[in-house]
């Protein structure tokens, strides 16, 4: 197919999307037609037809790494072309988004939430939600004993095969996160330290040794509710997860269900202590 014709098969929003993002780059216009998959010149052309200069708040840190987000995804994705489109979509949500002057922080977020949701069937969805809630469940049992309310489920083939909640203060157990309670529970439940084909859903991101504890246990999929911007492991702080890319396992990764039902959770949690 030439150019020419490629061309036209873009939409006039994907390429009004495509050239906000090209100005907010600050002159890196040849990774941005990299990331989008369009020819360099094209967008150059794009530019030039549909450029209106506007005043943007666009925090140049939060931008780069946007663009590392958008190009690691990109990576790790293996350029398939379904993903390359789940690509263009958040990057055309995000233009869109940053011209209403959303912080860009909180659309990266989003974004890279709508490039993990990607192969979720409403059945998925029904079962991330009912074994969410049970997760909270755990959570409580976390905050009854005065920790700090996490829980974490294993579930293999639809079945709770793990479960656990923070415990470190009442076990006298630095180890004992929701995680590494769910995944103990679990690999004694099967008779095996890997649990390869698994789902942990766990209410807050993963802090650094969790991460570690899900990679060697060889989990699939990781569920998580609220990102923890103090010590996230999957992308808030840290990027183990999905994968650091020098990791021989990757984890399908995906933050953000039932996020604000576990922030509330924390925040009665801490306010009771106060
Ligand atoms: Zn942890």
């Amino acid at each position: 197919m030439s150019n020419q014709k490629k061309q036209n098969h873009y939409t006039s929003e994907f390429k009004e999307s495509a050239v906000k993002l090209a100005i907010e780059s600050d002159g890196q216009v040849s990774k941005v037609a990299e990331e989008l998959g369009v020819n360099k010149n094209t967008l150059h052309t794009w530019i030039g037809r549909y450029h209106r200069p506007q005043k943007q708040k666009v925090d140049r840190v939060e931008e780069e790494h946007v663009y590392d987000e958008l190009k690691r995804l990109r990576k790790d994705n293996k350029r398939l072309k379904e993903e390359r489109d789940i690509l263009k979509k958040a990057a055309a949500y995000f233009a869109k988004e940053s011209s209403r002057s959303t912080p860009l922080s909180t659309v990266t977020k989003r974004a890279i939430h709508m490039l993990n949701k990607k192969a979720e069937s409403p059945d998925q969805k029904a079962h991330d939600l009912r074994f969410m809630q049970h997760a909270f469940e755990l959570a409580n049992r976390a905050a009854a004993q005065g920790e700090v309310p996490v829980g974490a489920l294993v579930v293999w083939n639809d079945e709770i095969i793990g479960e656990g909640w923070n415990a470190p203060i009442s076990r006298h157990d630095p180890t004992a996160h929701a995680e590494i309670q769910a995944l103990r529970s679990a690999g004694q439940r099967v008779g095996n330290y890997r649990l390869p084909g698994s789902t942990l859903y766990v209410t807050l991101e993963p802090c650094v040794m969790c991460a570690g504890a899900i990679i060697h246990a060889r989990i699939k999929r990781l569920v998580f509710a609220a990102h923890d911007p103090k010590g996230g492991a999957a992308g808030s702080v840290f990027d183990l997860l999905p994968s650091d890319g020098r990791f021989n396992h990757r984890v399908v990764c995906e933050g953000g269900l039932l996020e604000e039902h576990c922030a509330a959770q924390l925040r009665a949690f801490f306010k009771a202590r106060r």
